[in-house]
Formats: structure tokens, C-alpha cells, sequence
């Protein structure tokens, strides 16, 4: 064995990852199995308590594995029972994971980079910029943290669903995101079905493609506006990838499998796109799609001059759609008061260590 291998992170190998390296270093296959069962179905990390491993191979974990964990550094709960997590990454970057429990289901809203390169002209995360792409480990440690602390709190709380719906752009982080959900999917990790993993984009056509030939996870796809010109304006990359060739590509997504149904999600936006003209042009677009519409209220961000419709103007809106046949719900808002509501995220660190570095002193 060469002891100059760096270490790898556990958390970044999707099982043909893991089957792969430890063919590459001669150990044998089932030792991939008992090695994620240890790691996901009972949470343990620690070498030395994985008793039914070989005593050489666990001295190799030892000098070649790590399990890199991010650090939770809040934890806040809502009034609403949302809890939203700020992870700081090794370097120091950090990221927002939300769980919005509702009945017996328990959705977790994981991100997928630290900022956003699309700029939504409605979003927070978009202000912030873009900083980098998170790796597999990073976004599966989200899911792995979530369910341990769920877990330690002991309310019988579980984590029944995942939404690639937090900070970024998940098709831009293509081979990161795809071996994440390969692990929530996994049997022997998460084993989630492919129904409660979804993936939600802003519409990058080759990408949602490219999904297609190695995923079969629910997709989710940001729509917003009813026509190139509105969507355009709200999602700049709508002049690269057009709305009549991302509703394409959503509609190859689901293929020849009926049994699919792509998500449309649609923010609302005060006298922006809330009007029943838009509705009725949007049915248009949508004619011929299995698809089921999410309308979500805009959710307030500071320093951003859109504002919230009214109910009776979000309940017209569903009235049109629905009458067109297109099944329509509103997304309740969720979390507002801890700002973990969609399109709030921005991984408030800065101010905060700016807050510490005041504290003491420094600034
Ligand atoms: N970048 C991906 C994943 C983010 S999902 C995407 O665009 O799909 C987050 C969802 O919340 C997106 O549909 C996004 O457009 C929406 N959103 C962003 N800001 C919002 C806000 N302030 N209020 C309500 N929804 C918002």
C-alpha cells in the first residue's frame, strides 16, 4: 500500500466510486458494503468500533479515509418548527440547510454551491455572488448531519424527503450533485426513492439532458414567467437557454416514463407576473407537459424591491392554471422568521464573524 496516498473523504464516494477504489487498492468488494453500513445505516465514523472489519483494512482506513464533516455553526428553529443550519466548510465558506417538517413528512432543503452563479433578479443567494462549486461530501454531509440531529433530538422527526433547492445552482455542479443523489438513493446509504430526491434548476438545457442519460431523480424547474421577454428580465439565463427550450428539455426528462411529472416552480411577484394574462400564457407553454405547477409567494429579501402578492391575487392565478387543467399548488411559506423561506438563503457568515471580530477587537 503506498503511504504517500492522500487522504480521501469517505463522504465524496458514491458506491461505484467506493467499489472502484478499493479495487484500485486491492480489498474486496463486500468490504464496500459493510464499510456504508457502519458509515449511514448506523452513523458510526470510528474505525475502531467497526468490529466485523479486518483488522489490516481498518489500519488502512485509518491512514487513507477521513469522514470530513462540516461544523453546524447555528442551529435555529422556527416558530413553525422550520430549523435552518449554517454548515461552515473546511475553508471556512458556509452554507444554509433547512428542514421544513410537515406531518409525517420531513423535507430537507440541501445546497449545492456556496453562492449562486445565476442571478436571479428576485434571490438573495444571488447577491451574494458566487464563491465555489460544494463537493460530493459537502452536500451529502448535509443529509448526514440533518439526520443526526434530528435523530439526537429525539422527537421521531426523520428526514422522508430532499430537495436540491438551497443555495446554487445544482446542474452547474453536475458530477458532484449526481453522486450525492446516487448516495441518498443508495440502499445501503439514504435509500431514498427517486421520487423524494428532486432536483431543482433554472433551466440549463444541456445539463437537464445529460441528467436524463444518468439520473432518474424528480426534476424541479424554475420557471417564473410566461414568455422570453419577462423571464429573460427575472432569469438572466433565459437569453442563453430560452423558456420554449428548457420546457423541452423537461419534457424529454421525463421521456417515455408517464409515470414522471416535471415540477414548474413559479415565484410570484407583485404587478411583475401575477397577473391571470400570465397565468393563461403559461398554460399556454405548459399545454402537452405533464407537469404540476408550484406557485410560491415571493418571499421578502432586504435590499430587493419585489413584493408579495396578495392571497386573492395567488388564488386567481391557481384559479386559471387549474382550469386549464394544470395541477397547481401554493407552497406555504415556511421559516420566514428565521429567514429560511425559498430564495432567503445566504449563509449569513460574514457579518456575523465581522460581529466576532469587533468583539474582539480586531476591527
Ligand atoms: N438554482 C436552482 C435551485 C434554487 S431553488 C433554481 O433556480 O431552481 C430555490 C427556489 O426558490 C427557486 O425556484 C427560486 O427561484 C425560488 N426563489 C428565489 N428567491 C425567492 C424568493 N425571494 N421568494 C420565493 N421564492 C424564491
Amino acid at each position: 500500500m503506498d503511504d504517500q496516498t492522500p487522504f480521501f473523504n469517505l463522504f465524496d464516494l458514491d458506491r461505484e466510486a467506493l467499489l472502484a477504489l478499493l479495487a484500485e487498492r486491492g480489498h474486496r468488494p463486500f468490504r464496500a458494503t459493510q464499510l456504508m453500513k457502519w458509515v449511514y445505516h448506523r452513523r458510526v465514523t470510528d474505525y475502531t468500533a467497526m468490529t466485523d472489519l479486518s483488522k489490516p483494512f481498518r489500519t488502512w482506513l485509518e491512514t487513507h479515509a477521513r469522514f470530513d464533516l462540516p461544523t453546524a455553526v447555528s442551529d435555529q428553529k422556527s416558530r413553525d418548527g422550520t430549523r435552518k443550519w449554517l454548515f461552515e466548510l473546511v475553508d471556512g465558506n458556509c452554507v444554509e440547510t433547512v428542514y421544513i417538517p410537515d406531518g409525517e413528512r420531513g423535507t430537507l432543503c440541501i445546497s449545492s454551491q456556496v453562492g449562486c452563479p445565476i442571478d436571479c433578479r428576485f434571490c438573495a443567494t444571488a447577491r451574494q455572488g458566487f464563491n465555489r462549486n460544494l463537493t460530493t461530501g459537502e452536500i451529502v454531509a448535509q443529509l448526514w448531519l440533518a439526520r443526526a440531529a434530528l435523530d439526537a433530538e429525539g422527537a421521531g422527526r426523520e428526514v422522508t424527503n430532499v430537495v436540491l433547492m438551497g443555495m446554487g445552482e445544482p446542474l452547474l455542479n453536475f458530477q458532484a450533485v449526481v453522486h450525492a443523489t446516487n448516495l441518498m438513493k443508495d440502499d445501503l446509504a439514504f435509500g431514498l426513492s427517486k421520487r423524494r430526491v428532486t432536483l431543482s434548476t433554472s433551466g440549463i438545457v444541456p445539463a437537464m439532458d445529460r441528467l436524463a442519460e444518468v439520473s432518474d431523480i424528480s426534476l424541479a424547474v424554475s420557471i417564473h414567467a410566461p414568455n422570453d421577454a419577462l423571464r429573460s428580465e427575472l432569469v438572466p439565463i433565459n437569453r442563453k437557454y430560452p423558456l420554449r427550450e428548457v420546457v423541452a428539455a423537461a419534457k424529454r426528462y421525463i421521456g417515455a416514463e408517464r409515470y414522471r411529472v416535471v415540477t414548474f416552480e413559479y415565484v410570484l411577484l407583485a404587478g411583475v407576473n401575477d397577473q391571470p394574462e400570465h397565468a393563461r400564457e403559461l398554460a399556454r407553454v405548459l399545454r402537452g407537459v405533464p407537469a404540476k405547477v408550484n406557485l410560491i409567494p415571493y418571499n421578502l429579501v432586504e435590499g430587493i424591491h419585489y413584493q408579495r402578492p396578495g392571497d386573492h391575487v395567488v388564488d386567481a392565478f391557481r384559479a386559471v392554471l387549474q382550469a386549464h387543467g394544470l395541477v397547481t399548488i401554493t407552497r406555504k411559506t415556511r421559516g420566514d422568521d428565521i429567514d429560511a423561506a425559498c430564495g432567503q438563503l445566504v449563509g449569513k457568515v460574514d457579518s456575523r464573524r465581522r460581529r466576532d471580530r469587533i468583539a474582539k477587537g480586531i476591527e
